[in-house]
């Protein structure tokens, strides 16, 4: 039996989920995505963070919007950029002017109708000049991330922040960030170790390719239905709604690491 003080920190603490849609154009990936977003595990609306189409590579836009659009009209929507083309996300090094790219890919929703809020960069990859074209176009960011991710190396350009905030850019300009708090794999080793979870946000993240395999699946299911008990499901709409008013205010360059070096 939970205590009342235990009930109270669960309805305070909101729980979200987002899913990387990394691969909209394969059929297989696709139906298994809108599958598991149609069925709402856990009663959670997964929003939908959508990799536009890479003209580059041959990718067909029209198959593209027809299911952005289904992807819509069934949870949040938001814009993931592979900054590297379609298999390989963070940018090649001593790449610049990546903004570009994002205003490039942000035209394709606008041409399909489609009006993205949120934002993970690809790899978890964030600068200054990202930053700055993604608050131009009044995204909210989820590319901040607070959980292990092995395959970056310490120099590698990221966001590290455990609660949303308001970064303060260069320019002036601000941008909401509700990062990431949960890879499948991390919360599933704080469920099974009974460990506590902290802090007032639980965002879960999972790709579309997870779901072609049965065990991570199911996992999924489980670790939603574990969500749905430890605090209250919202989506990412009503949760950037939510901390708009009241997230603290940060600077970007306190935020992103590695650090700057003086001179
Ligand atoms: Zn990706």
């Amino acid at each position: 039996m939970r205590s009342s003080s235990m009930d109270s920190v669960a309805e305070r603490r909101l729980c979200v989920v987002s899913c990387h849609v990394e691969r909209p154009l394969d059929d297989q990936v696709w139906a298994a995505f809108r599958r598991f977003q149609t069925r709402r595990p856990g009663g959670f609306r997964v929003a939908a963070i959508i990799r536009p189409p890479d003209p580059a590579s041959g990718e067909d836009e029209e198959t593209w919007r027809q299911r952005a659009e289904v992807a819509a009209r069934q949870g949040p929507l938001g814009h993931h950029t592979h900054f590297g083309g379609v298999s390989t996300a963070r940018p090649a090094a001593g790449s610049t002017r990546l903004g570009e790219r994002i205003a490039t890919e942000a035209r394709l929703f606008e041409d399909a109708g489609l009006v993205p809020r949120f934002f993970v960069g690809g790899g978890w990859y964030m600068d200054p000049d990202v930053a700055e074209a993604l608050a131009e176009r009044g995204y909210v960011d989820c590319t901040a991330a607070c959980f292990p991710r092995r395959y970056l190396q310490p120099s590698d350009r990221r966001l590290s922040l455990a609660s949303p905030a308001w970064l303060r850019l260069p320019s002036g300009r601000r941008l909401l960030e509700l990062p990431t708090t949960h890879s499948l794999g991390a919360l599933l080793r704080t469920c099974v170790r009974l460990r506590m979870l902290n802090g007032p946000l639980v965002h879960l993240c999972f790709h579309d390719t997870d779901l072609l395999s049965a065990r991570r699946r199911s996992a999924l299911w489980l670790a939603l239905e574990y969500l749905r008990l430890m605090g209250r499901p919202m989506d990412l709409d009503q949760v950037a709604d939510a901390w708009a008013a009241t997230a603290p205010e940060e600077s970007l360059l306190s935020v992103i690491l590695p650090a700057a070096t003086p001179g």
